[in-house]
C-alpha cells in the first residue's frame, strides 16, 4: 500500500517544537474527528463488495448479521448517519396524532433539526432528566391518558450515553423498570446508542443484555468506534424490513456500501476494548479542569465526553480561542458551557500537553 496516503489522513500528530511546550495539534471537538487506522484503511481496500440496494453487498450483509448477533437481535440495517436510523426508528414507532417521550436535552429532540416532526409527524413530550438521564416515574408521569383531545403517546427514546448529559450512561437495572412500562403500555421504547459502548465498557454489561429490551437500538460507527460513517439499526427482522424502505425513501440506500460496511466491521471487532483508554483520559483532562478557579462546574466526567461551565466572568468562545491559540480544538455549547471528547487518535503525549496548557492558563488570560 502507499503509505503517503497515510501520512496525508493523520494531521493530528504533527508536532511543532516552539516554546518550552512541546506545540500539537490537539482536537477534542467530537469523537467523530478520527481518521481510519493502516489496519481499517487494509480492510476497507480488501472489502468485497456488491449493490446493498438489492441487499447483494457481501460486507454490508456481514456487518448486520455481526450486529445483529452481538445484541441477540434478528436483523439490522447498514444507515449512512445515526441521525437516519434515530428517524426511520421514529417514523415506524410513531403512527399519526402520536408523540415521543424523551429527554429535553436529547440528540433525537436537539439535533435532528427537528425530524420527529418533519419525517414522522409526531409530537413531542419533553422530560426535564438528570444528565440526561429519564427514569421509569418520570415516563409514567409523563405518558398521556387515552383522551380524544390529546396526542398518543406511541415511544419512549432512551439516550445513552447521554451526549449533552456529559457522557452519563444507564444501567440495566435502570431500563426494567422502563421495559415493564412500555409493555405495560404499549409503548415501543428505542435506544439512542450512538455511544451505547462507551457505557458497556464501563458498566460490564453485554450488548445482548440491551438487545432484549429494547424494540429498536441504534448504534454509531463514526464516533468512539473510529470508522468514517455509518451507524446500524437493530430490530426484529419485520421491523429491518420494512426500515429498509424507510431508508430507501430517505436516500439512505447505498450501493456499493461494503467499503463502508468493512470500515464498521473492523471498529465492532477491534476498537471497543480501548475505549476505557479514552475514559481513562478524559478523566485526566476532567480533574486538571477542576482545579481551576474560573470554571464554575463541571459534569462528572463518566465516559469520554468533558462538559464544564465556566464562571460567568467568563466567556465560552473567549475560552475556546484561548485553547485555539495553543492548537488545542475544544467546542462551546453555550454561552458559558464546553465540551471536549476524547477519541483513538489522541495518544498519552497530546493529553499531557492539554494538562498542562489547562494548568498554567491564568483567569486573566481569559479576559
Ligand atoms: C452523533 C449522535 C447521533 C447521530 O448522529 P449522526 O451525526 O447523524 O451520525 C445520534 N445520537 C447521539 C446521542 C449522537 O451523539
Amino acid at each position: 500500500m502507499d503509505k503517503t496516503l497515510y501520512l496525508v489522513a493523520h494531521p493530528l500528530t504533527e508536532e511543532y517544537g516552539t516554546g518550552d511546550l512541546p506545540r500539537m495539534h490537539v482536537n477534542l471537538l467530537s469523537d467523530t474527528v478520527t481518521k481510519p487506522s493502516t489496519a481499517m484503511l487494509e480492510a476497507i481496500l480488501m472489502a468485497e463488495v456488491g449493490d446493498d440496494v438489492f441487499g447483494k453487498d457481501p460486507t454490508a450483509n456481514a456487518l448486520e448479521q455481526y450486529a445483529a448477533r452481538l445484541f441477540g437481535m434478528d436483523a439490522a440495517v447498514f444507515c449512512p448517519s445515526g441521525t437516519m436510523t434515530n428517524q426511520i426508528a421514529i417514523q415506524m414507532h410513531c403512527d399519526d396524532l402520536t408523540e415521543l417521550i424523551c429527554d429535553e436535552t436529547s440528540h433525537v429532540y436537539q439535533y435532528e433539526t427537528g425530524g420527529y416532526a418533519y419525517n414522522a409527524r409526531a409530537a413531542v413530550n419533553l422530560i426535564k432528566g438528570n444528565n440526561g438521564k429519564i427514569n421509569a416515574d418520570q415516563i409514567s408521569d409523563a405518558i398521556k391518558p387515552n383522551r380524544g383531545w390529546l396526542p398518543k403517546t406511541a415511544l419512549v427514546v432512551i439516550e445513552n450515553t447521554s451526549n449533552k448529559g456529559g457522557g452519563s450512561y444507564y444501567r440495566l437495572e435502570e431500563i426494567y423498570p422502563i421495559r415493564q412500562l412500555c409493555d405495560e403500555r404499549g409503548i415501543g421504547l428505542h435506544l439512542d446508542g450512538a455511544r451505547l459502548f462507551n457505557a458497556l465498557v464501563e458498566t460490564k454489561e453485554k450488548p445482548a443484555q440491551w438487545g432484549a429490551l429494547f424494540d429498536s437500538i441504534s448504534i454509531c460507527l463514526s464516533k468512539g468506534l473510529g470508522a468514517p460513517v455509518g451507524s446500524l439499526l437493530l430490530g426484529k427482522a419485520s421491523f429491518i424490513s420494512q426500515a429498509r424502505r424507510y431508508r430507501k425513501v430517505m436516500g439512505g440506500g447505498m450501493r456499493q456500501s461494503g467499503f463502508m460496511a468493512a470500515a464498521g466491521l473492523f471498529a465492532l471487532k477491534n476498537n471497543i476494548a480501548r475505549l476505557s483508554e479514552d475514559h481513562h483520559r478524559a478523566k485526566k483532562i476532567g480533574a486538571a479542569l477542576s482545579e481551576k478557579s474560573f470554571i464554575k462546574t463541571i459534569n462528572p466526567v463518566m465516559t469520554n465526553i468533558i462538559i464544564f461551565e465556566l464562571d460567568e466572568s467568563y466567556d465560552g468562545d473567549r475560552f475556546v480561542e484561548v485553547l485555539l491559540q495553543h492548537d488545542i480544538a475544544a467546542s462551546a455549547m453555550g454561552k458559558y458551557l464546553i465540551r471536549m471528547v476524547t477519541h483513538l487518535d489522541l495518544d498519552d503525549a497530546m493529553i499531557d500537553y492539554t494538562i498542562n496548557v489547562i494548568q498554567r492558563l491564568r483567569p486573566t488570560d481569559l479576559k
